[in-house]
């Protein structure tokens, strides 16, 4: 048999139709592999918020044929910009120096909702029943050369392949790894989403901004829903006390005023405007050596979840999910070494990132940034030309779809 009648034939089962399973789950449809992903939730689930997607992340969905489509739901900024907690005054982080870098820094700036929604859509197109809603999954195992996702009511559905893309409390990543305990970071994070005809008119300017202080930072940019605007913004503050680990967890307008106190009116009416409000506390875990046993792997924030503060998230998890598609598509008839390969491939690049994200947090909020005198050389000085080409380069230059695997 060759190797691509092999690829037809084998069968991936996924766990989680989040940004990562969907994403897999097309990749793999359209390379000619059979697929069925099962989610618990009853329907795809509206998380209000943004999402940037960076160069990295759009090579995986050009790949994917999705150029289009993410252009129609995209609200691109025309510049980047970091603002001074106070008084808003801006800096430009990318066009002081023509020359500063080498890799593309284009941002396309989308609701999640809409995001998930053209993953979906992608997938259905080719396989229509390929999304089972409803089931929750919990755990995997390697069985007589199968590999199998067990359900909560005891029984399983049975592939070639299962991958856990099951978000950071994956239970496919516990059943195969044990228990990986979170560790709170010392930050909560708040986000939502702020009609733009409710705001005022500085709001509109097309910009990705991020605005820092001593104890907090504040991203912020357009998005739009069928032609309608709005800022998404996501605030992350330092605190003792710290929220759920989960993205779903409603944050009260009162908490969010005293945590904000003394910052720009723009950031306050973007709380009180805003259409919904959610706040969690964010999380660690130890980084894994291994993303695979046997025929089963993991893809996303399963293996990596990972602090916002590079934005690298769904990025990664675009990444991994394409990579771990071109390594099946090479050795379809060695299921086991493939995830091996896939591996080698993206563990160590993956854990780099979590890292430096998480290193950002000292960045972001700094005493070096409560009063102007000090703020503005500490901000020079850490979103200079130099120091952004080398946070950003070599995540923005990787492409998932060619690199070495
Ligand atoms: C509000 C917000 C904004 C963000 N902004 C950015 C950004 O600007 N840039 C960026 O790169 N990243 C960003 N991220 C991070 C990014 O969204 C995640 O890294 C990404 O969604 C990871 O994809 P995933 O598929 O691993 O997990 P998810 O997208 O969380 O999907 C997991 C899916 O698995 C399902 N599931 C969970 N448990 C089970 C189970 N037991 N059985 C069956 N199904 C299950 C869940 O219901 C969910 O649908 C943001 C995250 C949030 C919450």
């Amino acid at each position: 048999m060759t190797d691509s009648q092999q690829t037809k034939r084998l069968h991936v089962i996924i766990a989680g139709a989040g940004l990562g399973g969907l994403t897999l789950g097309a990749a793999l449809l359209q390379k000619g592999f059979d697929v069925d992903i099962y989610e618990q939730s009853p329907e795809l689930r509206e998380v209000g918020a943004g999402l940037w997607i960076s160069a990295n992340g759009s090579r995986v969905m050009d790949a994917l044929g999705l150029k289009d489509a993410m252009e129609a739901i995209n609200l691109p900024p025309h510049d980047r910009v970091v603002r001074f907690w106070k008084s808003g005054e801006q800096r430009s982080v990318y066009n002081r120096d023509a020359n500063a870098s080498k890799a593309d820094h284009t941002l396309v700036q989308v609701l999640r909702a809409e995001l998930q929604r053209i993953l979906y859509e992608a997938v259905v197109k080719i396989k229509p029943d390929a999304v089972h809603f409803g089931v929750r999954s919990t755990g995997a195992r390697t069985v007589g050369g199968r590999a199998q996702l067990i359900f909560e009511d005891g029984s399983h559905a049975e592939g070639d392949v299962v991958v856990g893309c099951d978000g950071a409390h994956s239970r496919v990543r516990q059943s195969i790894f044990g228990p990986a305990p979170a560790r709170y970071t010392g930050a909560n994070a708040w986000r939502g989403i702020a009609p733009m005809h409710k705001l005022k008119p500085q709001h509109r300017e097309p910009l990705a901004s991020t605005w820092v202080g001593p104890t907090a930072h504040v991203t912020t940019y357009p998005v739009q829903r069928d032609g309608e605007e709005f800022v998404s913004f996501s605030a992350q503050v330092d605190s003792e006390t710290w929220q759920t680990e989960s993205w779903s967890e409603r944050g009260e307008l009162p908490d969010a005023l005293k945590d904000f106190e003394g910052w720009h009116q723009d950031i306050l009416d973007l709380f009180i405007n805003s259409e919904n409000l959610f706040r969690w506390g964010l999380f660690v875990r130890d980084p894994l050596e291994r993303w695979s046993e046997g025929r089963v792997t993991l893809v996303g924030d399963a293996c990596h979840s990972m602090t916002p503060y590079l934005g690298m998230g769904v990025n990664m998890t675009m990444e991994d999910a394409y990579v771990l598609v071109r390594c099946l598509e090479k050795t379809p008839g060695d299921v086991e070494g493939a995830l091996k390969r896939y591996d080698a491939a993206r563990i160590e690049r993956a854990n780099r990132t979590k890292a430096k994200s998480l290193e950002m947090l000292r960045i972001f909020h700094s005493s070096e940034l409560a009063n102007s005198e000090s703020a503005w050389p500490y901000i020079e000085k850490q979103w200079s030309p130099q120091a952004v080409r080398e946070r950003y380069d070599w995540l923005l230059a990787y492409d998932a779809t060619t690199v070495e695997i």
